[in-house]
């Protein structure tokens, strides 16, 4: 009989253990702020934030878990519907962050920011387009210069010519970055953007020191697609300082 009582109290002291934990998980980890909330919803139109679902009703959906950020953040939040989330939060589904990710910037194209929302928003935002514009201009001439550098059909002078045009552009896009930088001071988007540029400029002497033609290893690099999460990342921290 001691043994039976002391077996339930054990099973008791297991259960209260356990109904602690519960309610420490779901005090550490707080509901969505009703506003934050409400803006995420309003962003996606009340509708699955995925464009050729849009079905309803809607859930909050954490695009990094929120046991790895431990935060709300309107930046890594999205509305979908309970079979998108359901598939994005299957680890072999074929939604990944990636794409989940895309899916959030493209639910902010900046067109609607109101500029008179606050003083230097403009600024900020002008910044921005130059600095996109700029990236849009030297990337692609720099992959054309990889390009033609890693044919053996290639004239010595092509490749040349290829890459004084990246360099002119690498230029134009370095005097972006020091614009944003002076824009957005102290930022964690300043921050980013210098990694970026110097992610590309360090492809961009890699390429040009490499022996013609290039080897296989810095031919089959894809210089887009690896700062493309970087510059998701760059897009959403930008709408997130701005639509504030
Ligand atoms: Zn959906």
């Amino acid at each position: 009989m001691g043994a039976g009582v002391s077996g339930g109290l054990r099973a008791r002291g297991g259960l209260s253990v356990w109904v602690a934990n519960i309610r420490s998980m779901s005090a550490k980890r707080p509901k969505v702020p009703s506003e934050l909330r409400r803006r995420v919803l309003i962003e996606a139109g009340h509708r699955c934030a995925i464009p050729a679902c849009k079905t309803t009703p809607v859930e909050i959906a954490h695009i990094i878990p929120w046991s790895k950020t431990r935060k709300h953040e309107f930046k890594n939040l999205i509305a979908l519907c309970p079979t998108c989330h359901t598939r994005f939060d299957d680890p072999h589904g074929s939604i990944d962050r990636k794409a989940m990710r895309q899916y959030k910037a493209n639910l902010n194209p900046l067109l609607s920011v109101g500029l008179r929302n606050r003083e230097g928003q403009a600024a900020l935002l002008a910044a921005y387009q130059e600095l996109r514009a700029r990236f849009a201009d030297w990337v692609p001439a720099e992959v054309q210069h990889a390009a033609a550098k890693s044919r053996r059909s290639s004239s010595l002078k092509e490749v040349a010519d290829l890459r004084s045009q990246s360099v002119h552009k690498f230029s134009w896009a370095m005097c972006a970055v020091l614009d944003f930088q002076s824009a957005w001071k102290d930022s964690e988007a300043s921050d980013l953007v210098g990694s970026i540029l110097y992610h590309v400029a360090g492809w961009s002497d890699e390429v040009h020191d490499a022996p013609f033609p290039l080897p296989k290893e810095t031919r089959q690099r894809d210089i887009a697609e690896e700062i493309s999460e970087a510059s998701t990342e760059l897009h959403l921290m930008v709408c997130e300082e701005l639509s504030m």
